[in-house]
């Protein structure tokens, strides 16, 4: 190329770069930044698939991003890319399962520029299930209702009653919400067996999130003490009409201390025991009679000093019934003994007499080992068995073993009374 040809060439140049430029400088101002017009956010349920949509101007094929506001700092969500249209839809998925309010905006790098959308938010309403009220206790054979609701959804939600059975949550029963939202579950499993049962509520909304209440304990007491009827109460098996066997104790325990471990140690092993602690016992404060009806016990009277009531006087008789001894429907005579006179003082106060039919003798003084062995070859179907608790059947482990070595010859012993036993029972649950 010769110089006239470059000098041409670079005034050319020169006149195309004046051209372009001072149709850059003109056209700048008009070419306007990047925007993005979304549409989305609002209020929805947790699990319910959210979109935003939005729309970039000008139009063009952009790498497109959801970012959600976590504390301080805006972060990524969702990943996308803008069509032709400059269009691009994303799902909000950030805290889809949980209730609250969420910030979101779409990202659009034009050019490699991020460029934003307003902010949007997007609320999360709950479903939870929650249990407005429950009993913690009821007795055997009884309804017992739980009343719950499930956030926000009104009518036609079900709500399923789990039990754990065996460490697993089974199933127990499925209910429909009202319009309120509500409905009632009766705790059924086990409705007729005393013990405790462990149970908690399900509820799966219609987008699949499935809500579950805490665990909730209901204590099943021992059914409502039989009502006896006179032809059937007798004065050696008293209130006990079952074939069980009644481990029955007199008197006082040797100290404060052995008579709650004996009282705990029964519970345990789901006896029920009948004691009958005199007056003077109650007012040496070796026997908490309140405690052992809320360990499952029941406490019958034993007079308060202990007398031979043949020789008392009706009144005498009746004050011997009385406070500071243990006021109730039954009592034992001391050394089971009575008369017309001492009976119709009992029904005067309202007391039936119980006696026994298994005499121990524990009271001369025979080892642990041979009361036990006693009880275990004497007791039959639905005795009585006589022992004190200053002798050496009242123990832990003795009562244990009167258990298992009855058991063994397919005897029952009563069971603990589940709940806290009446102070005046019209029976005895065994
Ligand atoms: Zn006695």
């Amino acid at each position: 190329m010769n110089s006239r040809k470059t000098r041409a060439v670079a005034r050319a140049l020169t006149i195309t770069l004046a051209i372009v430029l001072a149709w850059g400088w003109n056209q700048a101002p008009a070419a306007a930044a990047p925007t993005i017009t979304v549409t989305g956010g609002g209020t929805a349920f947790v699990g319910q698939s959210m979109n935003v949509t939005g729309t970039v101007a000008p139009a063009g094929v952009y790498p497109a991003a959801t970012e959600v506001r976590v504390g301080s700092t805006w972060s990524r969500s969702q990943l996308g890319t803008t069509n032709a249209s400059g269009k691009v839809t994303l799902p909000l998925t950030y805290g889809k399962t949980t209730p609250g309010t969420y910030r979101f905006r779409l990202r659009v790098m034009v050019g490699g520029v991020a460029t934003y959308s307003r902010e949007f938010t997007l609320t999360r309403r709950s479903t939870r299930v929650l249990v407005l009220s429950a009993p913690s206790s009821a007795v055997s054979g009884t309804t017992a209702n739980v009343k719950a609701k499930v956030e926000n959804l009104g009518a036609g939600r079900r709500i399923t009653s789990q039990f754990l059975v065996r460490g697993k949550w089974s199933n127990s029963r499925t209910v429909t919400t009202n319009g309120a939202g509500q409905a009632t579950i009766p705790l059924t499993y086990g409705a007729s067996t005393p013990g405790s049962y462990t149970w908690r509520l399900v509820s799966t909304n219609p987008y699949g999130v499935t809500s579950v209440t805490r665990s909730y304990k209901l204590t099943r007491t021992g059914s409502v003490e039989p009502v006896i009827p006179d032809a059937k109460y007798s004065v050696t098996r008293g209130p006990n009409v079952t074939n069980r066997v009644v481990l029955t104790f007199d008197d006082c325990p040797k100290s404060l201390t052995a008579f709650r471990q004996t009282v705990l140690a029964a519970e345990a092993a789901d006896i029920g025991l009948a004691l009958f602690p005199t007056g003077a016992c109650m007012s040496s404060g070796r026997f908490d009679a309140a405690f052992a009806r809320a360990h499952g016990m029941h406490v019958f009277n034993h007079s308060v000093s202990h007398p031979d009531l043949r020789g008392l006087s009706s009144a005498g008789i009746r004050r011997q019934l009385g406070s500071p001894g243990i006021v109730t429907t039954y009592g034992r005579p001391p050394y089971g003994a009575y008369n017309a006179t001492v009976q119709a003082a009992y029904r005067s106060v309202g007391m039936r007499i119980w006696t026994w039919n298994v005499d121990t003798n524990d009271w001369r003084g025979k080892s642990q080992s041979a009361v036990v062995s006693y009880v275990v070859s004497h007791a039959r179907a639905g005795n009585s068995v006589l022992m004190h608790m200053q002798w050496n059947g009242f123990s832990p482990s003795a009562i244990r073993a009167m258990k298992s070595g009855l058991n063994a010859r397919g005897v029952q012993v009563c069971r603990n009374y589940i709940g806290t036993v009446p102070a005046r029972p019209t029976g005895m649950w065994c």
